[in-house]
């Protein structure tokens, strides 16, 4: 951890800062401002400067280039107001994804950045916006070692590890309990915070009994460039319907990286252990071990975004480079 230095605020949107208005809640510009004064007056003199992003999102709106400029703040912060830590301010929704794309473009970063936000605005009666603030401000404080950190309703959450999983308590955010692997990855990750990477975008596609084949071909027709494939159980997948198979051959022959996921929140791809995913693995999809969907879609866009070749994307999603496995 940095000695000294003060506790950057990267303000996003969010329910938070939100304000309620004829269309239902918003994003109230001068959030940061609001915030500074509120600290102050809890006489709070570690924290600051303060950065908004203009405008403020709801964060359903936030996609890969928005965690750049997510990310361009923080080491802004860092690198050039000396800050020994970042809190950003986020909207639950997407947080899981902000926190994990976080977490593989800042690889590097010697400082640990914290992401909060609230299911109901600061200031309101009953809201969790203060209680989550300070005890993010607080954790910061205490000089956790560097890293990208979820906190919310009193948890600390490894970003690679968080989802978001509840819509009607204050405790929206789990621990993922997917089997992974920790331990540092073998080689030096070709990417880090000091060249931020724009990620490209990929997809998501869950199988589901009836998969359409049809849907993985248009986004290889498309140039999509990956697609996190959310298989069953271990990493089964419909492998006797010879159109899934030829869209998947389809998908190898023009460099699209397919990685098979685990649908069931508390599973792993495991390959080998049936015939079916053996033919996934001859088709070319790697697997993703444990990896949540947010981590998955993270990490391929940020491979692909680094210019990797699509057998090295390919070698690098086999690798555990934060445990996230
Ligand atoms: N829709 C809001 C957002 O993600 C939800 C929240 O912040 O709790 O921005």
């Amino acid at each position: 951890m940095k000695a000294g230095g003060k506790i950057g605020v990267v303000v996003t949107g969010g329910t938070i800062g939100m304000q309620a208005g004829d269309a239902g809640l918003a994003p109230a510009a001068g959030l940061a401002a609001r915030l500074r004064e509120t600290l102050c007056a809890h006489g709070r003199r570690d924290v600051g400067p303060f950065v908004e992003l203009a405008p403020l999102i709801d964060s359903a709106n936030a996609g890969p280039e928005f965690w750049v400029r997510v990310a361009a703040a923080v080491v802004s912060l860092v690198e050039e107001s000396d800050c020994r830590g970042v809190l950003v301010l986020h909207g639950t929704d997407t947080m899981a994804y902000t926190a994990a794309g976080l977490a593989f473009l800042l690889l590097g970063l010697p400082v640990p950045v914290v992401l909060t936000g609230a299911m109901h605005p600061i200031g309101v009666a009953g809201s969790d916006g203060w209680d989550n603030l300070s005890g993010a401000l607080d954790l910061l404080a205490g000089g956790p070692p560097a890293g990208i950190t979820v906190y919310f309703a009193g948890r600390q959450i490894p970003a690679v590890h968080c989802s978001k999983w509840r819509t009607r308590t204050t405790d929206a955010f789990t621990r993922t309990l997917r089997p992974t692997s920790d331990g540092p990855a073998p080689a030096q990750p070709p990417w880090s915070y000091r060249k931020l990477v724009a990620p490209a975008r990929v997809a998501v596609l869950p199988l589901h009994p009836g998969f359409e084949p049809t849907a993985l071909e248009a986004l290889v027709a498309a140039g999509v460039p990956g697609c996190v494939l959310e298989c069953y159980g271990s990493g089964t997948a419909p492998v006797a319907d010879l159109r899934f198979i030829a869209a998947l051959e389809l998908a190898r022959s023009r460099n699209t990286v397919v990685v098979a996921t685990s649908q069931c929140p508390e599973g792993a791809v495991a390959f080998g252990h049936y015939a079916t995913d053996h033919r996934l693995k001859t088709a070319g999809v790697v697997s993703g071990g444990g990896m949540t969907r947010e981590v998955a879609l993270a990490k391929l866009g940020i491979l692909l975004g680094a210019g990797l070749p699509a057998a090295a994307c390919r070698d690098w999603m086999g690798v555990s480079v934060l445990g996230e496995i």
